[in-house]
């Protein structure tokens, strides 16, 4: 169970590039990072207004002249300091991650980036030779994994109670651009233009949560095949899609079925998982976190609650709040944020044991889920067809 207490050597020195005040995505990242007193914001080049970067960063307890105007000024005044920053999140649009993340890498500086990580495989391989060569590590931020319930299935897969997995069925769907993008905001069109947003929309924004997701559950699986059909319901948005359907072949014979979507008109459940083997069955939603199905053939279903002894011990270790108290994502981001913590902490100790077996979204599972969407664009641009996974 996590408790709050010091994990790691001391608090490292973290800053943020985006999450800014108009941001969506910023206050999770603070909300994860500052939980545990593993993090202290000391810098910030929050906002593309310097000006309203610097009020924010000021607001949130940041000194007036370490609120820097971009990535390029934060790494020249941070570079010059005793108490310089070690770690920095980006959390911007797609477009920019590459170049901020290479930056920063360059400059000795740890890396949180968002996902999508970046626009292609090859941009991905560069920068993990790039932050292997520094020693450094880059995490990236899979919110949902955070949550004690998803480390339950694992357990359940790795410890044979489903049997042999034969079905795995993903959806993450919301109707928040279900009409057209007449007075969208920022973050919508940077969402819906291939230059900002990079080759796809919601197979990128959403999807490939589901797919990191299932990588964490169903890690011996590989997929070796896939067919992806994507559509932009709104003409504007095209080439990129609103709405995908994937399905895929893995390398044990099992099957999946992966929908992706921002124009399911009314939808407010977000995702859903379910992992069906030989033996029985789990399904899983963030929209109640605290529960996992858990069906046996020939049985009556079973609900299991986060925090009860009953569960494995590596859903109970990523466990904060105990059984009866509701766990959420705040929770579940300030678990990723621990995580990478002490995957830097013990880089910087030298520490090369824990890091083989510490689990944390790393560079690798950034570049898989850019992997997937290089072959779901593949095979989506040639007629929805099957392509072997490469
Ligand atoms: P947004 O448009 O709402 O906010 C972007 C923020 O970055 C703004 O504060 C903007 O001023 C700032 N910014 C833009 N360019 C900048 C630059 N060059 N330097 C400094 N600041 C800059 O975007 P968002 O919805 O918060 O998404 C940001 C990223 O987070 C995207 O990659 C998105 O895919 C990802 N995201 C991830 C999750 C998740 O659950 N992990 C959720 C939402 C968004």
């Amino acid at each position: 169970m996590i408790n709050g207490e010091m994990t790691i050597t001391r608090p490292l020195r973290w800053g943020m590039v985006g999450g800014g005040r108009t941001g969506q995505v910023g206050y999770k990242h603070r909300s994860g990072a500052l939980r545990d007193g593993t993090y202290r914001l000391v810098c910030g080049a929050f906002d593309l207004d310097e000006a309203r970067g610097r009020d924010f960063g000021v607001n949130l307890g940041v000194a007036a002249e370490r609120c820097y105007a971009d990535v390029q000024a934060l790494i020249q005044g941070e570079a010059g300091r005793a108490d310089g920053v070690e770690v920095v999140s980006v959390a911007t649009p797609n477009f920019t991650h590459y170049e901020i993340t290479k930056a920063l890498l360059q400059a000795g500086i740890h890396v949180i980036c968002e996902k999508p990580l970046f626009f292609s495989v090859t941009e991905c391989e560069e920068i993990a030779a790039l932050a292997r060569d520094k020693g450094l590590i880059v995490g990236v931020t899979y919110g949902f994994t955070g949550h004690p319930l998803v480390h339950q299935m694992a357990a359940m897969v790795k410890k044979g109670l489903l049997g042999d997995i034969r079905l795995v069925d993903m959806a993450y769907t919301h109707g928040f651009n279900a009409g057209d993008d007449t007075g969208a905001g920022e973050a919508v069109k940077w969402r819906t233009n291939p230059r900002t947003a990079g080759p796809t929309f919601v197979l990128g924004d959403i999807g490939t949560h589901l797919y990191y997701l299932s990588e964490v559950v169903l890690p011996q699986l590989k997929v070796e095949r896939l067919l992806c059909d994507r559509k932009a319901f709104i003409p504007t948005r095209a080439p990129l899609e609103d709405h995908a359907t994937v399905l895929m072949h893995y390398d044990n014979g099992a099957r999946g079925r992966l929908w992706v979507s921002s124009v399911d008109a009314g939808n407010m459940g977000s995702q859903r998982y379910r992992f069906v083997g030989t033996k029985a069955s789990v399904s899983w939603s963030d929209a109640h976190p605290d529960q996992l199905h858990y069906e046996v053939q020939g049985e009556p279903g079973r609900v299991l609650h986060h925090g009860m002894p009953y569960l494995e011990e590596e859903s109970l270790a990523a466990d904060r709040m105990g059984a009866l108290h509701t766990e959420g994502l705040g929770d579940s981001w300030a678990n990723i944020y621990l995580w990478i913590a002490q995957a830097i902490d013990a880089r910087q100790r030298g520490d090369e044991a824990f890091l083989a077996s510490h689990h944390y979204p790393d560079i690798q599972a950034g570049l898989e889920g850019v992997r997937w969407l290089e072959n779901c664009v593949r095979s989506a641009d040639a007629g929805a067809a099957w392509v072997d996974f490469r």
